[in-house]
């Protein structure tokens, strides 16, 4: 049994509302013995207990939006012994009542059966400053029912892709889960990043993630699977109860609409991936939230050079169906999944397919708001920019254009039409140079050809009749300078893993502001150093973790 400690600090602030055990059904097995669980939603069970807690990093928005933080109590606050004893889970408070989830799911597209909270721990549910129940999440905490053959433990380096993509991804304004904080644990973790037969010991590390709900598509398939038709309507009773609660009470038409809103969820959050260069990587349905949220950091990776095939999980090298350009269609792959799922509760397929259609109309008028932002136009226009845009996506991929600045610099352009006729294609390149990564190497054709799309994009732009710095700000507001580029957090996990956790903080202190100017941080606005480029972690990541 973990120590009670009636009061510690500012954590005794932590209101807790435990609704997820109260009100669905718990397995009546104790302990952590891997197991099939059946009839359940949870087992409750206890994190494990860890030698040398150490704070790496903490998101201090996450601290007071928890309602923790109060005035000047520093010495009680996130940097203390109690909070790095807490978010480790060496120290339950009052109010928490900790669990593992049972759910199944899709990976790589064949059903996987139970998989489970294999090494999440859920602490409980806290009411937030504004009112909202937030469950607290702890991964790497050790074994559950739901492991199987794996440990229950996470490695610092995977701990601090995870903590600092969440909080990086929310600053971007992308719908995610989010991390409180991250702690050492002080134990070994063996781990053969690339199941090569090269094992290595690794320290690790436990994320406190955070979210309003941690439900997955694979939750309700898991149910659906075993014909626990009554489970499977009281969690969508649940879920839409307590997530969707404009939609009213649950019968035919709730459940429906449900997942109406399911599939525009979806949607948004893909749409967001695409507009910043984010590649999930392991879009199985166990890792598809039924908000919407991004959630389960594991190999995903930022597109660098713009190449739409480009995975950055080597588990998913050779068939790439987690590629960046593949993730809408794959979102609704396993919309279809979820569809199968709650079909017993509608028993209908028409309303289902109907609403499978919201996917494919939201995404597209999304992805045409998003693409007519990033190129700074007041509204996407099907008649000419349907063109534009394939052309360009064409141009992107003749050489190594990095996405995130391509779109950055095109700020930098000249619209004015006359100007633009009076400039040689070199001239009219020049504010987009810093993209390429050999920029003294392209081509006269090249360079033709990219100088002829900006000569359409130039016509198209002056149509609008933006001011220059109108057009600026629109633009800088949804192409960001600064992303959590794959070799920025290896920068940080290799300082870390020697004992220095400052680049862990320096870096979600940049990306905190993500579309800002940061003239001072312009280190981490660089596209990818050349060591990176084969490095493992900064190219090749696999499920590893
Ligand atoms: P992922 O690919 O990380 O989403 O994990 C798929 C499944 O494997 C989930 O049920 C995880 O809980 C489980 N899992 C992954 N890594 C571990 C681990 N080290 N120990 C126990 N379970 C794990
Ligand atoms: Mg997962």
């Amino acid at each position: 049994m973990n120590d009670f400690h009636p009061r510690v600090g500012v954590f005794e602030d932590l209101r807790f509302d435990n609704r997820f055990v109260r009100e669905l059904p718990g397995d009546p097995v104790a302990g952590n013995t891997r197991r099939q669980v059946n009839g359940a939603c949870y087992s409750r069970i206890e994190p494990a207990r860890v030698c040398r807690p150490e704070l790496v990093a903490y998101s201090r928005e996450m601290v007071e939006s928890l309602g923790m933080y109060r005035g000047p109590r520093d010495d009680q606050g996130p940097e203390s012994v109690p909070f790095a004893e807490i978010f480790c889970g060496n120290r339950l408070l009052p109010g928490m009542d900790p669990f593992a989830t049972c759910y199944g799911g899709h990976q790589f597209g064949s059903w996987a059966g139970q998989l489970g909270d294999g090494r999440a721990i859920n602490l409980g549910e806290v009411i937030d400053i504004n009112g909202q129940h937030q469950t607290l999440q702890l991964k790497g905490a050790g074994l559950t029912p739901y492991s199987r053959t794996a440990d229950g433990l996470a490695v610092l380096r995977s701990s601090i892709r995870e903590f600092l993509c969440s909080e990086a991804m929310h600053h971007l304004g992308v719908p995610t889960t989010r991390a409180l904080s991250i702690v050492a644990t002080g134990e070994e973790v063996v781990r053969d990043m690339f199941y090569d037969g090269h094992p290595r010991v690794e320290p690790g590390a436990v994320v406190c993630r955070v979210a309003p709900s941690f439900t997955r598509f694979g939750s309700f398939e898991l149910f659906t699977a075993r014909r626990e038709f009554a489970l499977l309507r009281q969690l969508a009773d649940y879920t839409i109860r307590h997530d969707f609660p404009h939609l009213g009470e649950p019968c035919k038409k709730t459940y429906v609409e449900w997942f109406e809103n399911v599939c525009r969820h979806t949607a948004d959050m893909i749409v967001n991936w695409m507009r910043v260069g984010f590649v999930h990587g392991v879009m199985n349905t166990d890792n598809m939230s039924v908000l919407g949220l991004t959630i389960d950091y594991g190999p995903y990776g930022w597109l660098e050079g713009y190449e739409p095939d480009w995975t950055p999980n080597t588990t998913d090298a050779a068939g790439r169906r987690y590629s960046f350009g593949n993730q809408p269609q794959i979102a609704l792959w396993n919309l279809m999944r979820f569809a199968n799922a709650i079909y017993p509760l509608i028993e209908e397929e028409r309303p289902l397919r109907d609403a499978l259609e919201a996917f494919s109309d939201e995404y597209a008028r999304g992805w045409r708001t998003m693409m007519a932002g990033k190129l700074g136009l007041r509204r996407f226009d099907t008649e000419t920019d349907d063109a534009l845009i394939k052309e360009l996506n064409n141009v992107l991929q003749l050489v190594e254009t990095d996405m995130t600045l391509f779109y950055r610099s095109l700020a930098d352009i000249n619209i004015d039409v006359e100007t633009a006729a009076a400039q040689s294609d070199e001239d009219l390149l020049a504010p987009i140079t810093g993209a390429y990564f050999a920029a003294d190497e392209l081509t006269g054709e090249y360079k033709a050809r990219m100088s002829g799309w900006l000569r359409d994009y130039i016509r198209r732009s002056s149509r609008d009749a933006l001011s220059a710095e109108t057009r600026r700000n629109n633009m800088n507001a949804v192409n960001p300078k600064y992303v959590l580029r794959n070799y920025l957090a290896q920068l940080a996990i290799d300082r870390s893993e020697q004992g220095d956790h400052a680049m862990v903080a320096d870096l979600l202190d940049v990306l905190r502001s993500p579309y800002d100017e940061q003239p001072e941080r312009l280190e981490f606005a660089k596209k990818r150093p050349d060591w990176a480029r084969n490095r493992p972690g900064c190219s090749m990541l696999s499920c590893s973790s």
